[in-house]
């Protein structure tokens, strides 16, 4: 992937404005490029233990959503992103969030959420070095609870000549 350090730095802004709750965004460019950060509203409070999105780490029980250990895309500002990135003539590239006090590695639960497995998705972590590292989520099936996460190297795009 490559990833521009300016625009990596903008997400790691992003994600210390958040802080203590999670953030979470698209990335949009080209290809494996990124070229926009856009962020979208973490409702993660929103998310009722009803709907099942999110379950407790440690019994499995159906849980309400917390934006300090969870992140959940606002589907209508999810949507106007996604016209803004059509508007713009881009695509989507990858998916962003932060984690505050763990390792940009995608949890057990980023996993099983992740639906949409084209784009990469991206990890900046608050806490843990490096920052930012880009993952593939790979499933039988996009509604897999389980898969597993590919690193995927990330380049800040300078044209280097043999
Ligand atoms: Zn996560």
């Amino acid at each position: 992937m490559v990833f521009p350090v300016a625009l990596r730095q903008e997400l790691i802004d992003h994600a210390r404005v958040g802080d203590p709750d999670e953030v979470c965004g698209i990335l949009a460019g080209h290809e494996n490029r990124v070229e926009r950060i856009f962020p979208v509203h973490n409702s993660a409070a929103s998310v009722s233990a009803d709907s099942g999105v999110f379950r407790d780490r440690t019994t499995g029980e159906a849980s309400v959503g917390r934006p300090s250990v969870h992140y959940y895309m606002d589907p209508r500002d999810q949507l106007r992103v996604y016209n803004q990135v059509d508007d713009l003539a881009l695509d989507v590239v990858g998916y962003y969030h932060s984690h505050t006090h763990t390792e940009a590695r995608p949890s057990p639960t980023d996993i099983r959420l992740a639906n949409d497995l084209s784009p990469l998705y991206v990890l900046v972590s608050l806490t843990h070095s490096p920052g930012i590292r880009a993952w593939k989520i790979v499933k039988n099936d996009p509604a897999d609870e389980m898969g597993e996460a590919i690193e995927v190297p990330i380049s800040d795009g300078d044209i280097r000549l043999a």
